[in-house]
């Protein structure tokens, strides 16, 4: 893990937020190749979520949203965590966390400490909109994002004259005061979510549910080539749901530092925000169902997850070190659609007659794909380079390039190269990589 943490800041993947001043515990930034990789996540999640679907449309809402909001959600009341501290070495822990020893007595993991009585933490960021700090200018920073969702259901059934079942998506930045950040990426106390609400006839939730999980396991199998072996669907177990949910299933992937842990859930929300919606804000948020003649309350099934939590997936399910004729190789095995370079263009060397052709190729492909231009060092070291950010092709400019306005190109799985007319590199590079 510490490899590869190093890895996410040596290649600009991953720093840690003000870094300068010390940084701040479960805050990122993104590098830029990390924004790429998530610009790319988050692209493709849209597009089977919403371009691929006539039964989904995209929403963004605000961060800061009206406090009653929270209210009805149930979030004010019961978004806790219980935690405990140690009484000796001051450090705090989520109760959840704890595992009682033989004599079934909580003690602190880090010293063997006497830890404090569980008390309940909110873990939403409270702040003030307006000048006056008060009671009444409190407001929260959403915590999901499927409020947004929630509260324009009507704007959306109205504008976009939907007939059930459908959906809607967003993605955008969540907050959550959680009291034990880490594990590098995987629990922050700022993160981006991607979220769908899907709306159904009550009666009709169970199969859609289903049909949803199938959906979304695939997503994360076909579309963003995470290995089947690594992965697992969990079901909650009753005493675990959430307040609002009648069902939730959990994706899983078997990470190196913690084992299965929860990187999608797919709940069943049933009519819960709705109805507490209808309740707290006094509008009727129904669907008029014409085979019926009623107005109905519909049930949601939920798909949630987070970005910052799949980067870390692709990246550590990717990660490879192999041994090529006696030299340790370190790659990405990304999808070529993740990958932040798409195409790197390497000129032999710096050669006065191979610089101008390298330029031109790479100006030729900038405008069609994310590429690279890299002429120091050897050949060798800056494939390996290349092989480490998961750029899937390098193309390279050659002697012979002078004579036959040709390159190659070289894959990074396998190693293999393949001449291409420098005519040809375009239509060559978009069909092996095979994405938009
Ligand atoms: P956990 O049990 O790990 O705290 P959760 O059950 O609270 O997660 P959900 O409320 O279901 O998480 O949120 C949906 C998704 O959002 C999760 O699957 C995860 O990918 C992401 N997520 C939730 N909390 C965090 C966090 N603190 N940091 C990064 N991603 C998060």
């Amino acid at each position: 893990m510490d490899t590869f943490v190093s890895l996410c800041k040596r290649r600009g993947f991953v720093f840690q937020s003000s870094e300068i001043y010390g940084g701040l515990g479960g805050f990122w930034d993104y590098g830029p190749l990390g924004v790429e990789l998530k610009n790319n996540i988050k692209r493709s999640w849209w597009r089977a979520m919403v371009q691929e679907r006539d039964d989904v449309v995209g929403i963004e809402t605000s961060i800061i949203m009206n406090p009653r909001v929270w209210e009805a959600s149930g979030h004010v009341q019961t978004f806790t965590d219980p935690m405990v501290d140690c009484k000796q070495c001051k450090h705090r822990f989520r109760t959840h966390d704890l595992k009682p020893n033989e004599k079934d007595e909580l003690r602190c993991p880090d010293c063997g400490g006497e830890l404090t009585d569980s008390r309940m933490f909110n873990l939403m960021f409270k702040t003030f909109v307006g000048p006056v700090a008060d009671e009444a200018s409190v407001a929260y920073l959403r915590p999901e994002t499927a409020q947004g969702m929630f509260v324009n259901f009507e704007n959306v059934l109205t504008t976009m004259r939907r007939k059930l079942p459908f959906g809607i998506a967003q993605i955008g930045r969540s907050f959550r005061n959680e009291i034990t950040p880490g594990n590098f990426i995987f629990r922050d106390l700022e993160f981006e979510q991607m979220e769908m609400e899907f709306f159904v006839m009550p009666g009709a939730d169970e199969e859609w549910h289903d049909r949803w999980i199938e959906s979304r396991v695939g997503w994360w199998t076909d579309t963003l080539g995470v290995r089947k072996e690594n992965l697992q669907v969990r079901e909650h177990a009753k005493e675990e749901l959430s307040h609002y949910s009648k069902r939730t299933v959990d994706i899983e992937y078997d990470f190196p530092f913690a084992g299965f842990a929860e990187i999608e859930g797919i709940a069943n929300r049933t009519d819960f925000d709705l109805k507490q919606h209808e309740e707290h804000a006094g509008r009727t948020l129904r669907y008029f169902d014409e085979a019926s003649g009623q107005q109905i309350i519909p049930y949601v099934i939920e798909p949630a997850m987070g970005v910052d939590r799949c980067f870390l997936t692709v990246l550590i399910d990717g990660y490879a070190e192999e041994e090529v004729r006696g030299e340790k190789r370190t790659l990405l095995r990304l999808k070529p659609e993740l990958a932040p370079i798409k195409a790197a263009v390497l000129p032999l060397s710096r050669n006065e007659q191979l610089v101008p052709p390298a330029r031109r190729v790479s100006d030729l492909l900038r405008p069609h794909f994310m590429t690279q231009y890299d002429d120091a060092q050897s050949i060798g070291r800056r494939y390996r380079r290349q092989d480490e950010i998961g750029t899937p092709y390098c193309v390279t400019i050659d002697f012979d390039t002078l004579e036959d306005e040709a390159v190659t190109i070289r894959e990074r799985d396998e190693m293999t190269q393949a001449r291409v007319p420098i005519a040809n590199l375009v239509d060559a590079l978009r069909e092996k990589l095979g994405c938009w």
